[in-house]
């Protein structure tokens, strides 16, 4: 299996199935060509802090203890930001925050920003920057605000993406001193801009699913349509996860609390959170029912991310029947298993 990076940091110390990643809104005040939320300023859709704090709470009874606050830019609503924070790191949650630092404009505000952040709960922030972030957001606001995480000691870890724009990449790296760890996921093929995503399909590597990292990219996410689907790589409409393990539903359509049983209750989900990637790829591989054809069908097919391979399972009218029913005979072994030594 490949590792794209050495997987330490904030992500890394908490566990899939205890996490909400909240899409926010969608609006930004950036249009990055390889967003795959496809967000710009005139984008609308927001959650209210009323919904965003009944999803906390029940999340909280179903084991929900870290809280991804993500957009859109989500620092286009300070307020709102302050509030959901409170709101969560009073229920317990480990609340972190993705934004691209447009607000950081000096040393100054982003030191008071930050630290009205810090006294609400906010543990640590992921600045996102790369060649398409740059035409948006100067370098030196987010040096700005990893300055003000280091003297506020907020944890800060930055958001790569790899652009097709070699010497900028190389000019960011650079300046930003990018020889510490820095995170990066597969390549998602929608954007705000479809010849950048082609350009991009040159840039990315496709791998087998033997040779496939995998970020952990697998958790509970929300966004203000009220989809609830099980990756940080959610889309602006999620066409691709509909009809999938990955969705688990509309909160404005069923009561959230009926989705958080879905997600327990779902032999899929509850096997990636247990074993990741390559887990499942091993299992099809090894089994004999359906080794043979898994190993003629999928081991030479080539994805841009393991979302895009679990996706490819999904949709198999062999794999699929297959995985509902060996899966949840392996859960409850291992359910089993942990009660035994427990
Ligand atoms: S990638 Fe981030 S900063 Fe860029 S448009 Fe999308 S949400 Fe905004």
């Amino acid at each position: 299996m490949a590792e794209y990076y050495p997987k330490t940091g904030v992500c890394y110390q908490h566990s899939e199935r205890n996490k909400i990643y909240m899409i926010y809104n969608f609006s930004c005040n950036a249009t990055c060509s390889h967003c795959l939320i496809q967000s710009n300023p005139r984008r609308r859709g927001k959650l209210d802090p009323a919904v965003a704090t009944e999803i906390l709470q029940q999340g909280a009874e179903y084991g929900k203890s870290f809280l991804d606050l993500s957009g859109g830019e989500i620092m286009l609503f300070p307020q709102e930001v302050l509030e959901v924070t409170r709101t969560a790191r009073d229920l317990g949650y480990y609340v972190v925050m993705n934004t691209n630092g447009f607000w950081a404009r000096t040393p100054e505000v982003a030191r008071t920003t930050l630290s009205e952040l810090k006294d609400a709960g906010m543990r640590a922030i992921f600045p996102s920057v790369s060649a398409y972030h740059l035409k948006y957001v100067p370098l030196e606001r987010v040096k700005n605000l990893r300055e003000a995480c280091e003297e506020l000691d907020v944890a800060c870890e930055l958001n790569w993406v790899f652009s097709d724009e070699p010497e900028t990449d190389e000019m960011i790296k650079n300046e930003m001193g990018l020889d510490e760890t820095y995170y990066f996921d597969g390549l998602s093929l929608v954007g705000n801009d479809e010849a950048t995503i082609e350009r991009l399909m040159k840039v990315y590597k496709t791998r087998v699913p033997e040779d496939i990292d995998d970020c952990l990219s697998v958790y509970l996410g929300v966004n203000p349509r009220g989809h609830v689907v099980t990756t940080c790589n959610m889309t602006n409409t999620n066409e691709k996860f509909m009809d999938s393990p990955f969705y688990l539903g509309n909160f404005y359509e069923r009561p959230f609390s009926e989705i958080l049983r879905a997600e327990r209750e779902s032999p899929v989900l509850q096997y990636i959170y247990s074993n990741p990637h390559p887990a499942m790829h091993n299992l099809l591989l090894g089994d004999d029912e359906i080794g043979e054809y898994y190993r003629d069908t999928f081991v030479t097919r080539r994805y841009f991310s393991v979302i895009e391979f679990y996706l490819d399972l999904f949709k198999d009218k062999r794999v699929m029947p297959f995985l509902e029913r060996r899966l949840p005979e392996l859960n409850a072994a291992r359910a089993a298993q942990l009660t035994a030594v427990g």
